[in-house]
């Protein structure tokens, strides 16, 4: 059986009326979406207010499906999948923008971050690897547009601004805009969301309308046009009085703080059983104490290797280096894969794996990070189920009940990880892994690992150019020193006659 995607499977006559309306739906959008030129002429609220006229869709609405395609033509091999396959709709195309205008406008306006996400994308969706497999998860596909953008940031190493300035043609044919001011890590990078009702990113809240270029009257060029943020901004909290009788508190810290204040809350809230905002009270307010458990994952043989946090996702270069230093504990993951013990509770390093391989609730379409989750024995513990990663996986406590009540099967592939779901009405599905410790997600790694080599090597191309060049300019200095040493020479000759070489003697006769 060919490897495909469950939406896509033509023998489901669900997935392909889904497919029917993606198509119909997207060609509908493409046919609304303004001309350059209408944009060059006509202002953009003006626009929207005639669309909305002839297809009485809000205006937030209007602007969150046409930011997609706008983002969707900077992707061209995404693009042709998509108009081929039909493989994302109109929310998955809307999730990839918003995550990619996250991104620093500095990567924004360099094509090779868009070439790279096209890259990291296609790569992703065009390639699945069994048949019956469940679409990404909109949460990973945040994710994987996040960690393009960290990984693009740090191979920047940050330098200071302002920006050397381009090399007039530069030597190397491609692309290239890159080289220029580095920034912090401000940017929110995480596609990850733990909030406590688990799933976020519906259509149609048009919360960043103003995020995209626009045609006039747009206060987002005069933000475009200001230099980036030198460094990651202060620690900074805002405190505000609501109307509606509450107190709103918003705390900004940089990254490796972030994680551990997120970490101590996740701990609290579930060893308490209680919200993470009233996790955070009590934290606070000195009700509850704990010592916080951070768990990072990374490669230990790949040098620059990304690493993971289960909530946060890829860490900014700065916050994995302050966490790494106080780590007090490393767990060698290769040997946790296939440890196993006699308890039916599993070891700290056997459950770290599972959280590792598995990110999220394995059970179809849940995206609740596993980190919080149950460790579910596939074969249960008392009817002789080993406790070893090959036959267990992460669910939530919501679907480890469903699970338990027989709603559904599943087979777990000890090798890959991945989750085959069996249904009572005799369908079936895969989940594939998509931890970084999942082996399809190894590859992955050493991805980024040559991605960042490459752009080391065309720093260094471009510092090579820029040297060049530097010594062109000085060209017509040394002619002119040269001419001046010629001309000396020349008079000196004159004044004196070529004394510099010995008289020739006579041709022999
Ligand atoms: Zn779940």
């Amino acid at each position: 059986m060919q490897p495909s995607w469950s939406v896509l499977n033509k023998a489901d006559p669900h997935a392909v009326a889904r497919t029917i309306n993606t198509a119909g739906n997207y060609r509908f959008w493409r046919a609304i979406q303004p001309t350059p030129e209408q944009l060059d002429t006509i202002d953009w609220t003006t626009l929207l207010a005639g669309l909305t006229r002839s297809t009485g869709i809000l205006p937030g609405n209007l602007t969150t499906n046409l930011d997609a395609l706008t983002t969707l033509d900077r992707l061209p091999r995404l693009r042709a999948l998509v108009e081929e396959t039909w493989v994302l709709d109109m929310f998955y195309l809307s999730v990839i923008d918003r995550a990619a205008t996250r991104a620093p406008v500095r990567l924004q306006d360099d094509p090779y971050f868009w070439e790279i996400l096209d890259e990291a994308l296609v790569e992703r969706l065009a390639t699945p690897r069994r048949a019956h497999q469940l679409l990404l998860k909109p949460d990973r596909i945040r994710q994987v547009v996040a960690t393009t953008i960290t990984t693009l940031q740090e191979a920047d190493d940050h330098p200071a601004w302002p920006p050397v300035p381009e090399p007039d043609p530069p030597p190397e044919p491609e692309e290239d805009s890159e080289g220029d001011a580095g920034e912090g890590d401000s940017e929110g990078n995480q596609g990850n969301n733990n909030d406590d009702d688990g799933d976020d990113g519906n259509n149609g809240d048009g919360e960043d309308t103003a995020a995209r270029p626009q045609p006039c009257l747009d206060p987002v060029e005069l933000m475009r046009s200001l230099p980036p943020l030198g460094d990651t901004p202060a620690p900074g909290v805002w405190i505000d009085t609501e109307d509606n009788g509450t107190t709103r508190f918003e705390l900004s810290v940089d990254q490796a703080t972030g994680t551990l204040i997120r970490d101590a809350v996740w701990q609290v809230a579930k060893a308490a059983g209680v919200s993470q905002a009233r996790a955070m009270v009590m934290l606070l307010l000195g009700q509850a104490t704990t010592s916080v458990t951070t768990h990072l994952y990374t490669a230990k043989d790949i040098t620059g290797a990304p690493v993971f946090h289960p909530l946060a996702g890829v860490l900014t270069e700065q916050a994995a280096q302050r966490l790494l230093a106080i780590s007090t504990k490393t767990t060698d993951m290769d040997a946790a894969a296939t440890a196993h013990t006699d308890s039916y509770t599993p070891t700290e390093a056997i459950r770290a794996y599972l959280v590792g391989r598995d990110w999220t609730c394995r059970w179809p379409g849940c995206g609740k990070p596993a980190l919080g989750g149950d460790n579910d024995h596939r074969i249960n513990h008392h009817e002789g189920g080993p406790t070893t990663p090959a036959n267990m996986v992460m669910l939530c406590r919501h679907h480890h009940n469903r699970k338990t009540d027989v709603q559904a099967h599943y087979l777990l592939d000890p090798v890959t990880g991945d989750v085959f779901w069996l249904f009572a009405d005799g369908t079936w599905a895969v989940d594939h892994a998509q931890g970084p410790l999942a082996p399809a997600e190894k590859r992955w790694v050493q991805t980024y690992a040559q991605r960042r080599q490459r752009r080391a090597e065309r720093a260094a191309a471009r510092a090579a150019a820029q040297e060049f060049e530097t010594y062109q300019e000085g060209a017509p200095a040394r002619a002119e020193a040269h001419a001046r040493l010629e001309e000396t020479i020349n008079r000196d000759e004159a004044d004196h006659g070529p004394d510099r070489a010995p008289p020739e003697d006579p041709p022999p006769q």
